[in-house]
């Protein structure tokens, strides 16, 4: 987010906060007078209404800076809730003691509200986080003393793009790293003239860098991987290394990072909260959708697919875990996290909420960073676990269920517009030959080697999986066959041009592949069926592209 933007939102919350100083004369006014016709005369509707004026301010009062309004309007709201859930009407004593109490929580609004502006100046600071990137983020400084692994990783990493330097010793490393700043470190945890994980952490807090730094070790202890976060380690490899997982890790550190907003969907009847709420996340940089109404739920879900949902608790259609019963139901939202944000201070009544479905418990007010902070850590934790269960390891690329899951979303969105879709199929050729030749492990290179040249090179509304073993697959939303064709065959001429190492040797590979399109065909089985059929037909030639008729 820019900063125009995020002064905008600052504007957009003082104005709220201005908005909702004005009204609470207004709605302490609504208090009395329901409390005034309900000493003349009890009745329940009204006695109901009390309650929910009485429930909104301490619920809201906090969240805008008005602490002592909450609090007063919360003991307002436990003295009489049990009169009205219970229809009871109160004795005389009693209503002297809601008298009271109304006036006390009118005292203190007045109070507050000469004090506006101070409280409505004590903006809450909120923290977002960057990344610092290097200025040439493929260049990678290699610290070790042996130098067969060094050579070994320096040769296979030049493989996919980087620019290797190696030091055998912490002395030469310190010559360089002076006037040369890497995209990543790779250290050896034990060298001739050191430890490299003490001599990082020297080096980060005298000259503030933040490069993330790979470890590596013969020893995985746990008092050394810990000296290795205190310096700055992302990652820590035992040796024997295992070249491919080093190269996954320096791919994620040196890409670009995925700029998915987090996607938050808040569930409260309060319109004046929910936009509250929704400012903070956004000045946070996340993406929101408000709900007031919680009966519309089941439409938004499947329509903005949120990251997390924020839900209160009570709300007048249906309760917060009743709403997290029917969200568990879902298939696709069975894991998405639930956070309750409630006035609700009984304990067991949290309990029975989280027990319900929830996941967790924020009370109102929240301050907003530690709002921003629960939400942050819960989508972490979710989307990680959602990509280990959607990608491939290898590749890091959809595996075949979440391919398969996306096509037929994707036809039924172009049913829906009258759109259209390609979906390719492509095989390697002669791949077992490869596996033959030169091992295993080189044609899981080769492999990583395509998933990064389809990631590379297509668009981030393309959905690229991997199929199977040695197959791949594409779905290309809007597009015709003639486009898809145009696409592929750049892709088919690149990657047969690429270089794939083995020792002192070098060899390439081709693919073949085939295509089918959505309306020629109209469902997922007949689409998959007939690019099949096409990739069998360029299967005759090799290193060729059919499209389905
Ligand atoms: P064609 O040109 O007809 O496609 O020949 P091919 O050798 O590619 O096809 P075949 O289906 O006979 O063999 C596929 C090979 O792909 C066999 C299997 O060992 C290899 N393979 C499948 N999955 C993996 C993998 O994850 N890693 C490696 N290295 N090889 C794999
Ligand atoms: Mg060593
Ligand atoms: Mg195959
Ligand atoms: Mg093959």
């Amino acid at each position: 987010m820019n900063n125009v933007e995020s002064e905008d939102i600052i504007k957009r919350l003082l104005v709220a906060r201005n908005t909702y100083a004005e009204q609470l004369s207004e709605k302490i006014k609504l208090i009395e007078d329901y409390w005034i016709q309900l000493q003349d005369e009890w009745n329940v509707e009204k006695s109901y209404n009390l309650l929910e004026t009485v429930h909104n301010l301490s619920g809201s009062g906090g969240t805008f800076g008005f602490l002592d309004v909450g609090n007063a309007s919360k003991q307002v709201e436990k003295y009489l809730v049990a009169f009205v859930k219970n229809t009871k009407q109160p004795k005389e004593v009693e209503k002297n003691e809601i008298t009271n109490q109304i006036n006390n929580l009118k005292k203190i609004t007045i109070e507050s509200l000469k004090n506006k502006e101070e409280i409505i100046s004590a903006l809450p600071k909120i923290s977002v986080s960057r990344k610092i990137i290097a200025q040439d983020i493929k260049k990678v400084f290699i610290v070790e003393d042996d130098v067969v692994i060094s050579a070994e990783l320096s040769s296979q990493l030049s493989c996919y793009g980087y620019s290797t330097y190696c030091f055998e010793t912490l002395c030469d490393f310190q010559k360089t790293i002076d006037n040369n700043i890497p995209a990543v470190i790779i250290m050896d945890i034990s060298l001739p003239d050191g430890n490299g994980a003490d001599y990082m952490k020297r080096l980060n807090s005298e000259q503030k860098l933040e490069i993330p730094i790979i470890y590596m070790s013969s020893n995985g202890d746990i008092n050394s991987r810990l000296k290795t976060i205190h310096a700055g380690g992302v990652a820590y490899f035992l040796k024997p290394l295992d070249i491919l997982r080093i190269i996954e890790t320096l791919d994620t550190l040196t890409s670009e990072p995925e700029v998915i907003p987090y996607k938050i969907l808040i569930i409260e009847d309060l319109k004046n909260i929910s936009q509250y709420i929704g400012m903070i996340l956004e000045k946070a940089g996340m993406e929101t959708r408000i709900e007031n109404n919680p009966l519309n739920v089941l439409n938004v879900l499947n329509e903005f697919q949120p990251d997390l949902i924020l839900m209160d608790v009570y709300m007048p259609e249906c309760s917060g875990s009743e709403l997290a019963r029917i969200i568990r139901q879902l298939e696709s939202f069975v894991s998405t996290p639930i956070v309750y944000l409630s006035g609700e201070g009984d304990i067991i009544k949290q309990l029975d909420a989280i027990k319900h479905g929830g996941d967790d418990f924020l009370s109102k007010p929240i301050h907003p960073n530690h709002l921003v902070m629960s939400v942050t850590s819960r989508i972490e934790r979710f989307r990680a676990l959602r990509s280990y269960m959607i990608k491939d390891s290898l590749t890091g690329l959809f595996n075949h269920a979440t391919i398969l899951e996306q096509l037929t979303q994707e036809v039924a969105l172009s049913k829906r517009q009258n759109g259209k879709l390609v979906f390719a199929m492509i095989d390697l050729d002669h791949f077992k030959a490869v596996n033959d030749t030169y091992g295993h492990s080189a044609g899981d290179r080769v492999l990583v080697s395509l998933a990064r040249l389809l990631k590379q090179r297509l668009r981030s509304s393309d959905v690229i999986g991997r199929y199977g073993g040695e197959e791949f697959s594409i779905i290309f939303p809007d597009t015709d066959v003639e486009s898809a064709m145009v696409v592929v065959d750049e892709l088919r001429i690149s990657f047969s041009e690429i270089q794939h190492y083995f020792n002192e040797d070098s060899f390439s590979v081709t693919f073949s592949c085939g295509l089918a399109s959505f309306p020629t065909h109209l469902n997922t089985a007949s689409i998959i069926d007939s690019a099949d059929k096409a990739m069998y037909i360029a299967k005759e030639e090799r290193n060729k592209i059919v499209a389905s008729e």
